[in-house]
Parts: C-alpha cells; sequence; structure tokens
C-alpha cells in the first residue's frame, strides 16, 4: 500500500516538508544552484510552487529584478518533468530522466524556501509557511499545482503496486505499469479515466494504447483483451482528434465504455467497481469487471491549501482571469498552471503559453501599467503516443480551437499518428524542458504569439477606426472561455 506521500502527490508534498537532505547526499549541481534561504521576510515576488509553471516564473523574475527579490516556496526536493512518465509507463524512458535535484532547476538569484505554504492571506499581502514563518511579497505568483485523489476510490490505496494495480500518475508508480503489461500473459487489461478535472486529459489514453500495443509487439494480444472504461461521454473533447481516436480503438479492438467511473477496486479478488453514468453525470447504475491488470487514472481537483483559502474560486481553484492570468479579486497576484481556473486541459504545454501572458502583465503591472495587454488564448498541447514510433500531437484552445504548429507549415497532418512527433515528444521536448521552459524561455509560445500579430494585422486595418480602439488598436479578439 502507498501513502499520498510516498506517491509524490502534490498535497502530500504540501502537506509535510521534506527534510533537506544531508550535503552529502545530495546531488553534485551542474551549475550555479538556488540557495536555500536563511529567513528573510520580505520579498518584491513571491512564487508558491517550483514545478513546471514556477521554476519557469522564477527564472525570467531573477533576470528581471537580480538576486534576493524573488523566492520561491517549494517543500519538495525534486523536480519532475511529469509529462515523461507515459513514457516510463511504457518503457521507453527511465524515471530518473523525469526528475532532477530541485537546487538545480529553480534558478540561482532566487531564494528557495523548502517550507509548504500552509496559509494565503492576500488582504495582507502574506503567506505562512508550515514551519511557523509568514513571508511578504509585492506580488504573489500561485503554481501549486494540483493533486491526486487516490483515497477517493475505495481500496485503491490498498491495491495500487500489488503487481496488477498500476498508474503512471505518480513517480512511484509510473515503472509499474511496463512490470505489470511485460507480465500480462492473458486476461483482461483495464484502464480507467475519472470523472472531474483531469492533468493531462490524454494522459489515460496514451497508458491504454501504448500498453496494447507492447502485448501486440510480444505476440500476445489474441489472449489479452483491453477496456478502456471512461467516465466522460465521449471519447475525446475536440472532434478533430477524436474522429481519428475512434478509428485507432475500433482498428486495434479496443473496448471502449463511455460514462463508466472507477469507484471502487478489489485488489483480492481482481475486481474494478464502475458507477455508470446517466446523462446529467449522476450514477443510474453499476458494472463490475475483473481484471487481471488495472491501470488507473485517480481523481484529481485542487490543492486543499488552496480551496480553503481567500484565493480560490467556488471550485477550490485559484481564480484566474482566464484570459490575463491574475487574480479576479487581488490585482497582485497571479495564478499559473495546474492549479489556475482557466477551461483548459491542465497540461505544462498550457502552463508554458501562459507564462508569457502572465510575464507581459505582471511585467506591465509593476512598471506601472495596466495587466490586461497580453490574453491567453487557452493554448494547451497533448502529444497523444498512441504506439512505439507514433503520436498525434493534439494542439487546442478554448472551445476547442485548433492551434497547431506543424501542419499549417506541411510538415505534418496533426490529426493523424505521426513519426516525427514521436521524436518532438520522446526527445525534443523533454530537451526544451530541461534547458529553455524552466530557464524562463518559450521560444515556440513567442513564435506563436508573434504570427497571431502578423495575422492579427491585416484584418486590423480592414476594420472600421472604431472597432479598432475597442479592440485596443490590433490587439487579439478575446476569446470566450466559460468562467469556473
Ligand atoms: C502522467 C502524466 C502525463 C502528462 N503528460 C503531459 C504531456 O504530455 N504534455 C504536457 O504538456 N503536460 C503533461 N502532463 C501535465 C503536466 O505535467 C502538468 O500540467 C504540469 O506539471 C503543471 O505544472 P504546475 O507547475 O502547474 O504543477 P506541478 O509541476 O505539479 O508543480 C506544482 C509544485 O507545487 C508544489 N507544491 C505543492 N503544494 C505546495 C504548497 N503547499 N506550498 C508550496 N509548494 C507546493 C509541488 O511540490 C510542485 O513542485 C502530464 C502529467 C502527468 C501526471
Amino acid at each position: 500500500m502507498f501513502t499520498n506521500r510516498q506517491l509524490g502527490g502534490a498535497a502530500a508534498r504540501g502537506a509535510a516538508v521534506a527534510a533537506p537532505a544531508p550535503a552529502h547526499r545530495r546531488p553534485a549541481s551542474r551549475r550555479a544552484a538556488v540557495r536555500v534561504a536563511g529567513f528573510k521576510g520580505s520579498y518584491k515576488v513571491v512564487i508558491v510552487g517550483g514545478g513546471s509553471a514556477g521554476a519557469t516564473v522564477a527564472s525570467h523574475y531573477v533576470r528581471k529584478l537580480g538576486p534576493g527579490q524573488v523566492a520561491v516556496i517549494e517543500p519538495s526536493h525534486q523536480h519532475y518533468y511529469q509529462p515523461l512518465w507515459t513514457l516510463v509507463g511504457g518503457g521507453f524512458k527511465g524515471i530518473d530522466e523525469s526528475r532532477r535535484p530541485m537546487s538545480d532547476v529553480l534558478p540561482a538569484g532566487a531564494d528557495w524556501i523548502p517550507a509548504s505554504v500552509s496559509e494565503f492571506l492576500p488582504s495582507d499581502n502574506r503567506v505562512s509557511t508550515s514551519d511557523g514563518r509568514t513571508y511578504e511579497y509585492d506580488y504573489l505568483v500561485v503554481a501549486t499545482g494540483m493533486q491526486a485523489k487516490w483515497g477517493r476510490v475505495k481500496g485503491l490505496p490498498e491495491a495500487l503496486g500489488d503487481g496488477a494495480v498500476v498508474s503512471n500518475m505518480s513517480p512511484r508508480t509510473a515503472p509499474m505499469t511496463y512490470t505489470a503489461v511485460r507480465a500480462l500473459r492473458s486476461g483482461h487489461a483495464l484502464f480507467t479515466m475519472p470523472k472531474g478535472v483531469v492533468k493531462c486529459p490524454g494522459a489515460a489514453h496514451k497508458a491504454c494504447y501504448i500498453s496494447e500495443d507492447h502485448l501486440r509487439r510480444a505476440g500476445r494480444r489474441p489472449d489479452v483483451a483491453v477496456t478502456l472504461a471512461l467516465a466522460g461521454d465521449k471519447i475525446f473533447g475536440v472532434p478533430r482528434y477524436a474522429a481519428t481516436i475512434s478509428a485507432l480503438v475500433a482498428d486495434r479492438g479496443i473496448d471502449v465504455r463511455l460514462n463508466t467511473n472507477l469507484v471502487e477496486v478489489r485488489g483480492p479478488q481482481k475486481e474494478a467497481v464502475f458507477e455508470v453514468l446517466g446523462q446529467a453525470g449522476q450514477a443510474v447504475g453499476e458494472r463490475v469487471m475483473k481484471y487481471d491488470m488495472l491501470h488507473v487514472t485517480p481523481p484529481q481537483g485542487p490543492l486543499d491549501v488552496v480551496a480553503r483559502s481567500q484565493l480560490a474560486n467556488e471550485g477550490g481553484w485559484v481564480a484566474t482571469d482566464p484570459e490575463t492570468m491574475q487574480h479576479t479579486r487581488y490585482p497582485n497576484v497571479f495564478g499559473i498552471g495546474d492549479c489556475a481556473a482557466v477551461p483548459t486541459s491542465k497540461t505544462a504545454a498550457a502552463a508554458a503559453a501562459q507564462f508569457l501572458v502572465l510575464r507581459d502583465n505582471l511585467d506591465s503591472l509593476m512598471a506601472g501599467g495596466g495587466a490586461d495587454g497580453a490574453r491567453y488564448d487557452g493554448y494547451s498541447s497533448c502529444p497523444l503516443v498512441t504506439k512505439r514510433g507514433a503520436c498525434m500531437m493534439m494542439e487546442f484552445g478554448y472551445g476547442g480551437k485548433i492551434m497547431e504548429t506543424f501542419t499549417p507549415l506541411g510538415v505534418v497532418d496533426q490529426s493523424k499518428e505521426d513519426y516525427l512527433m514521436w521524436l518532438v515528444k520522446t526527445e525534443a521536448l523533454p530537451w526544451a524542458y530541461w534547458n529553455l521552459m524552466t530557464k524562463g524561455y518559450v521560444p515556440w509560445g513567442e513564435y506563436k504569439n508573434a504570427l497571431k500579430r502578423l495575422e492579427a494585422k491585416p484584418a486590423a486595418a480592414a476594420a472600421p477606426a472604431a472597432q479598432q480602439q475597442q479592440q485596443g488598436g490590433g490587439a487579439q479578439p478575446a476569446p470566450e472561455p466559460t468562467r469556473r
């Protein structure tokens, strides 16, 4: 059985501060490391969370403001590139490739406070930490990610890691997926996707398709039935990609069950219990499936410390304007990444795009301007690995708007599986993450933004003067995100 802490869940990391490793056990840094802060009670910018979004924001503001001005409050001594866990579960990468010491990833010049924020006090411009300290800020960036709620599925924490029940959603369990697939000789491989908001909605699909491909290559597919049980009522939310996925599952004989939500795992009996959902999402029945291997994507949600704070919206997420990334009530607070209440798929790719908007708007605010010049269009990306050597690079924004990078260049058709996109997912993106994004550079996002500005220019020139004025002189027309 695993505890939440062993699973590396954000909440677990947030609940208690891991003691720093003794100096002799700390991996050697390849560059000037961030310094663990002695106590200093006040900073120009405090960033809560040093994950994908927080590290990226920190790198920019250390460059802009210089040393001693930026604090990152982050309890974990490991930084993870979580998108790699799918490839770990598929046997293509080792878990160590997804992990670097936090001290190597956070920028030198930032003060790293290795503690969890235990309370947000935005009316006083302060946060409190688990070690009883309080930090003041001029500007706050909240980047705490989200948490997996393993205990929401009865029996799951006990069964997880028993050899049959696995999950790519934590660093502890991701390597077990490949072990379980390799050990499976016959029977039923079952993959689940829960109700509600999850990070990287493609992750459950990827686990299923990669595992199925492995069974096929190993010649065991005729003896193993494969089922993908999705709590949602569609195979995928964006129709252009749903069409390819539907054809893929039909072609590969994967049994897809919609409206089927995992509620219990009976580990000793190898039974998965599902509620069958009606049109309004209510339970209308129960289904029990036997399994020989079960890959679970657990229910997920905002962190408790965020949900109970004054920063939260009614759903518990950081109440973030979905276009500007600024908090809807506290102008000197910004939300970014998985914790932010922006209605798009929660991915590192989305966090990268949000960073460019947050950076422009917060820079402007610091200079005495407004915080609404840059607008987030909901860009997110999910590289859907479908088998060894194939990936469909899905890129979309608010309202499911297609926002592909490579298709317009005539390089590939991103609605199809492609080898080049596999190379992008397995090689180019991890490289770009460690060497560019976490250092505060997102050149692919700058490129896309420059293209959008170019496209907007002729339209703005043609528009009547009054309309131009209304749109801020050629700025992007705002998307129409639904607020939540
Ligand atoms: C299996 C899997 C596959 C994925 N695949 C992809 C993919 O292919 N492409 C893609 O773009 N994205 C993918 N993602 C999603 C992506 O990893 C996340 O969207 C991204 O990491 C979000 O960044 P973040 O900074 O918001 O959160 P995180 O990176 O989770 O960072 C949050 C940080 O906050 C810290 N924290 C928690 N509580 C506190 C507290 N109380 N005080 C201070 N700090 C705290 C945590 O320790 C953590 O370091 C995948 C995720 C998973 C799990």
